[in-house]
């Protein structure tokens, strides 16, 4: 399309690449092929209207050809509107024209901020016999925009009703009956403003305006009015203004100062009273006359309008509102979103490091920087977007709560599980340690403090974290779940630990177990060197008593050694608070655990060599020392014979007895399953494998109690007796031979 040049300046026409200078003059908005120009936005941009808000204003002027509306509007406003050559008469391009107003104050009353202009071109069709469909196109444009329509008329013309001007007017008055019907609510208003051209002076502005009233009263009548719209007036859809111009050749200083002045009245103002018998005061600008469209919007809205006007649809402005609001709720949405982006992506990509590195990190001060990106993403949305259709907008919010709430829920969240996995092993160090400080300083330390202190100390560590993350009012950042979870760990850790410290106590009892047994099983095993003790009569064939209860006092001195030992258990175990069930388990394993320290210890006692040692003294003791335990002098005569067999043949009897652990009274085993009981329910046979069967107890080993309770094999017994024998007959041959080398000195 061709751009239209005008003096030296340039107005920027569609399929133009926008820069600045080529937006001098301003922007053909629609051209004559009634295609609408793209670069609306930019040109808003360049004017710096874009950001203005709802602080703009929309001016439209209509008028028939060539009755100096350019002319006007150049002066009003400072703009370069194509002009109608004097000299070539050459008609301007059809189109629609807009220029942003460059007149900024007036003899000190300020005009308004960011006044557009619209130079509709080729508004009087009817005159020059084309059709009128831009006519009327234009005109639905201009009312769909526009808060104030400019009517240029020739005061010639006034009170010609059949005329172009008339003609211009029904059609303005029926689109807009067109336009408004469906949007009741904005109940939109439109102020026209008659600019009466050419003024002499001879005619009152009053009368002027009085047929000029009478003529537009009389067009309105006329209109056919769609249903339910029959007994509406004008004045419910129009305010009305007037001005007289002088004629700007003839009296062009005039002119010019009476235009100076009617720029004046382009500011803000209030009404009075309503329609004919209005007046303004202030400005011509009344809020009620804004189309409440964002400067930001306008293009996008402009167009829409233009798209369903070209097509010849029924244009539905509240529906082109909503369709406005989404589509540029959505254009600051992302622009916001990108921003939210920009800040929360580093402490995304941070986090994801870590978890892949398995080391992830508690960030410092998420909540403050997620609450402040949250905070001014949601701001910069409402500042720009509030301005648009309310249930949009609302809607849209909500929808950008979510999108930046899904971000910042799945980065809270992988903040509380670094929480939590940095909690729970602090916790667990911190428990370690303190025990190791407890154990270093000899003091019985209370474990079940240590863990009740280390727990409330993790446990305020996350609450802070997670009340940090906390957003007021937003139920998702209630971390309630995760702090139960997270307590939920602390107690298995503090279950586990504590069963640590059980088996730490266990450990104890079992070396303490170990050294009684030791002392006091060893003393038991040491009376067998003495053949006299409990003196019982050898030649009755009664075995003497310490050597046949020696099983009764070893299994007596055992059980209380245990029971001494289950007591410190339970006492220290309680104060950590373990569990019944943990006390049962422990004890469960501290008498098994003792029966093997027993069995292991009695095996030492029976070991070849100790045990011979043991026999040996037995039988010298015996053979050695008369009833009255005075060491005997061997004499010749002396019965050595007789007397080594009897004491041969009683230490000799010690074996099988030995071979056996057996009670005296009932000649059987002590009931070894009976005493170490049933394993308690809750043991975990995988915890159990540092635990040796014993026969009769673990059935399912194959080694009954009787094995168990096999001190001597069959072959290391008949072994026994063979060397003591052997060591007997040492001690004796030696006896005989100090008898004979008595009696030799
Ligand atoms: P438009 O077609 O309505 O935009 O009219 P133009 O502004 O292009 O002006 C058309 C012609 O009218 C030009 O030759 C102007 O010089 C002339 N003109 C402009 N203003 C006035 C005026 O106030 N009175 C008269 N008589 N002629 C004017
Ligand atoms: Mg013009």
């Amino acid at each position: 399309a061709p751009s239209v040049l005008t003096m030296n300046g340039h107005f920027a026409s569609i399929g133009e690449a926008p820069s600045e200078d080529q937006y001098e003059l301003g922007i053909q908005v629609i051209d004559e092929e009634k295609e609408f120009n793209p670069n609306l936005n930019k040109y808003l941009q360049i004017t710096q209207t874009a950001h203005s808000g709802f602080n703009y204003h929309l001016i439209s002027v209509f008028g028939s050809q060539s009755t100096g509306k350019s002319t006007l509007l150049n002066h009003l406003f400072g703009t370069q509107f194509g002009v109608m050559s004097e000299t070539e008469r050459r008609q301007t391009t059809k189109g629609i024209w807009m220029s942003k107003n460059k007149n900024e104050a007036v003899e000190g009353k300020g005009m308004a901020d960011n006044i557009l202009v619209m130079d509709v071109e080729g508004t009087d069709g009817r005159e020059r016999g084309e059709d009128q469909d831009f006519e009327r196109k234009s005109a639905l444009f201009a009312l769909a925009t526009s808060e104030v329509l400019i009517v240029n008329i020739w005061e010639h013309q006034v009170g010609l009703y059949q005329g172009a001007n008339m003609g211009l007017l029904k059609t303005v008055f029926e689109v807009n009956l067109q336009l408004f019907l469906k949007d009741k609510q904005s109940n939109p208003r439109s102020l026209l403003f008659f600019v009466i051209r050419d003024h002499l002076g001879t005619t009152p502005l009053t009368n002027l305006r009085n047929t000029l009233i009478a003529d537009l009263s009389n067009i309105w009548a006329s209109l056919s009015k769609p249903a339910g719209l029959e007994k509406s007036r004008i004045e419910d859809y129009f305010d009305f203004a007037f001005a007289a111009l002088p004629h700007k050749i003839l009296q062009p200083e005039k002119f010019v100062a009476e235009v100076q002045k009617l720029g004046t009245r382009f500011r803000a103002g209030h009404r009075k009273a309503n329609g004919f018998d209005q007046e303004l005061e202030g400005g011509v600008f009344l809020p009620e006359y804004h189309r409440r469209i964002p400067a930001d919007g306008f293009s996008i809205y402009a167009q829409g309008v233009w798209d369903q006007i070209v097509n010849n649809k029924d244009l539905d402005l509240p529906t082109q509102q909503e369709l406005l609001a989404q589509f540029r709720c959505d254009e600051i949405s992302r622009e916001v979103l990108e921003a939210f982006d920009v800040a929360i992506s580093p402490l995304e990509e941070q986090q994801g490091e870590g978890v892949r590195s398995g080391k992830p990190a508690v960030m410092k001060d998420l909540g403050n920087t997620g609450k402040a990106s949250r905070m001014k993403s949601i701001k910069a949305f409402e500042v720009e977007a509030s301005r648009y259709h309310k249930g949009v907008y609302a809607r849209k919010r909500v929808e950008l709560e979510g999108k930046i709430d899904t971000r910042l829920k799945a980065l809270y969240h992988g903040q509380l599980s670094a929480a939590h996995k940095s909690g729970v092993i602090s916790f667990s160090e911190a428990v370690a340690s303190a025990v190791k400080a407890g154990q270093k300083k000899g003091a019985s330390y209370e474990f079940a403090d240590i863990v009740a202190r280390e727990k409330s100390v993790a446990l305020k560590h996350f609450e802070s974290e997670a009340k940090s993350l906390a957003i007021e009012n937003v139920s998702w950042s209630n971390f309630k779940s995760q702090y139960n979870l997270y307590e939920k760990d602390l107690d298995e850790v503090s279950a586990r630990l504590r069963k640590e410290e059980m088996r730490r106590l266990a450990t104890r009892v079992e070396r303490w177990v170990r050294s009684r047994l030791g002392e006091s099983v060893g003393l038991e095993f040491n009376k067998l060197g003495s053949g006299r003790g409990g003196s019982g009569a050898p030649e009755t064939g009664e075995k003497p008593l310490t050597e046949k209860d020696l099983w009764d006092r070893i299994w007596n001195v055992f059980i209380a050694t245990v029971k001494e030992a289950e007591t410190r258990f339970i006492e220290r175990a309680k104060s950590f608070d373990a569990s019944q069930d943990e006390i049962e388990v422990g004890l469960w394993r501290l008498r098994r655990k003792s029966w093997g320290v027993l069995r292991v210890k009695i095996d030492e006692e029976v070991m070849e060599g100790n045990i011979l040692l043991k026999l040996r003294e037995n039988f010298e003791d015996k053979f050695r020392y008369d009833e009255a335990g005075v060491p005997r002098i061997w004499r010749p005569q002396d019965d050595i014979e007789g007397i080594y067999t009897k004491a041969k043949e009683s230490t000799v009897t010690l074996i099988p007895l030995l071979s056996r652990f057996r009670l005296a009274e009932t000649y059987a085993p002590p009931d070894l399953p009976e005493w170490i009981g049933v394993a308690p329910n809750s043991v975990d046979p995988k915890d159990e494998e540092d635990l040796a069967p014993i026969g009769g107890v673990d059935e399912e080993e194959g080694k009954s109690l009787e094995e168990e309770m096999t001190i001597l094999s069959e072959a290391k017994r008949q072994d026994l007796v063979v060397r003591f024998k052997k060591t007997a007959d040492g001690v004796y041959v030696e006896a005989k031979r100090s008898a004979i080398g008595g009696v030799a000195q």
